[in-house]
């Protein structure tokens, strides 16, 4: 009988003599079986893309091989990640199937945010690039955190999405926050309705004000969600104006300004704009490009201006795009280990261009998660707590809220009846570790253009 990594080489021996050189190292490389249990075989492979490419171009060949020198072997399962086991050692009996899920699932991504703060440390005025377009909000920002509650107070920003509310609001709160007596909360106003949601229901509202009434700092992001939201508008009001009371600082965000947003109680309102209004706006291409430059610093990787300044120019709806174009670049970087010239990332970028209206339905997104993580669009809405269908389901979540207009409970409604507590937590999940774990984020990328491309045809 074959060791796991025998046979593995076979497979890699075969695989080589069908594809040029630089295709197999592409596909290939740091490829190698993890486990073995009965009919099936886990592959472990370095990203998404790889993982998508392997099921999907070579899965058959790859089972062929295995099968002339196994023929137990039924099927082959391929997850990412580095193996954590010796692979000298032959004992793979015990190891999970699941791993992957394993992997990505756990805690250690959360810990990016602060548990008590809510606040990810990713945000910070120093990786905020100052332009035209939110010189004003950036400057309350800052004056705010040197005259704590005492100068603007509420601050409210607004703008569009992907412009940079979250981004400064958080980093009020992380300056703030480094001074450790002071008691800091971010929370988007979805989750603040959610709380006080849960507080109604187990009697704990006034355990609840009170542990706002002790804050130094409160930031409620995206107020709009008030909107003829009775129940939360009272008790925004009455938190709003016992922290107000005692110098407390808050700060708001809406993607409109005040006036704007409609079903709420004039004294909120009025409230709103009580202090401080900043708005953030599109920003020009030279922020643009300095944008893209700042955001390059962190990922380790240089591109050429010509790329940039491509990028920079077609790129100018908001900052989430422009990134999200940006990280499309550097995934192909890393799948095909190479820089892309100024060809290619056209190449790369051309389905973001070509789909000035970027429509879809809820439908076609559960259909290209379910088809992305090998299960059946029904395994999504059952019960099932396994964990090869809780993290594709809590993926299908995050991208109904971000590709469509479904409200949370209506979410949870198409996702088999679930709670909107449930699937806040899934979106704030998937949102926050997609931010630190490449391959998730790549995975996103890849679903996303199943979920577009389908579309199309
Ligand atoms: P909003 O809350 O307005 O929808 P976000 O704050 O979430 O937007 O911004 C979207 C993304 O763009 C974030 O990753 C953020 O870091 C980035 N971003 C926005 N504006 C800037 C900026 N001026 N400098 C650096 N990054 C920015
Ligand atoms: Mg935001």
């Amino acid at each position: 009988m074959l060791t796991n990594e025998e046979l593995w080489k076979a497979v890699l021996g075969e695989m080589e003599t069908s594809l040029s050189r630089a295709n197999f190292i592409t596909w290939f490389k740091n490829t190698t079986i993890v486990a073995k249990d009965k009919g099936t075989i886990l592959v472990s492979v370095p990203n998404g893309f790889i993982k998508e490419w392997l099921e999907n171009k070579f899965n058959k060949k790859i089972l062929q091989s295995i099968r002339i020198l196994n023929p137990e072997i039924r099927e082959v399962k391929y997850s990412i990640g580095k193996p954590k086991i010796d692979l000298n050692k032959q004992d793979f009996s015990k190891i999970i199937f699941e791993k992957e899920f394993e992997d990505k699932n756990d805690a250690p991504l959360d810990a990016d945010i602060d548990k008590l703060t809510n606040l990810n440390k990713r945000y910070s005025f120093d990786s905020f690039v100052v332009g035209s377009n939110n010189e004003l909000a950036y400057a309350a920002c800052i004056a705010v955190t040197k005259n704590l509650g005492k100068l603007y107070n509420p601050l409210f920003l607004h703008g569009g999405v992907g412009l940079g509310k979250t981004h400064l609001l958080q980093a009020v709160g992380n300056k703030i926050s480094e001074h450790r007596e002071r008691r800091v909360l971010y929370v988007p106003a979805e989750r603040f309705s959610a709380n006080i949601v849960d507080a109604i229901r187990n009697k704990s509202i006034e355990d609840l004000k009170t542990q706002y009434s002790h804050l130094d700092l409160l930031i409620i992001d995206d107020v709009q969600f008030f909107a003829g939201k009775e129940k939360m508008q009272e008790i925004t009001f009455s938190t709003f104006n016992e922290l107000y009371g005692k110098n407390k600082q808050i700060v708001f965000s809406s993607d409109r300004p005040p006036r704007a947003i409609p079903a709420i109680e004039e004294r909120l309102r009025s409230r709103f704009e009580g202090g401080m209004i900043a708005d953030v706006g599109v920003p020009d291409f030279e922020t643009r490009l300095a944008i893209l430059k700042q955001k390059l610093v962190s990922k380790n990787i240089e591109l050429e201006g010509d790329v940039l300044a491509y990028i920079a120019t077609h790129m100018q709806k908001n900052v989430r795009e422009l990134e999200g174009a940006l990280n499309r670049v550097i995934a192909f970087s890393q799948v095909y280990n190479k820089i892309p010239d100024l060809k290619e990332t056209k190449n790369i970028l051309t389905t973001y261009l070509n789909a000035p209206y970027r429509k879809t339905s809820p439908q076609v997104i559960l259909k290209a998660v379910a088809d992305f993580y090998n299960i059946s669009a029904s395994d999504l809405l059952k019960r099932s707590r396994k964990k090869e269908v809780v993290k594709p389901r809590q993926v299908a979540m995050f991208l109904l809220r971000d590709e469509t207009k479904l409200s949370f409970p209506e979410i949870g409604q198409k996702l088999g009846g679930r709670d909107h507590s449930t699937v806040i937590h899934a979106c704030e999940k998937i949102r926050n570790e997609s931010a630190v774990d490449e391959p998730l984020k790549q995975e996103l990328i890849l679903i996303k253009e199943r979920v577009y491309n389908s579309f199309d045809k």
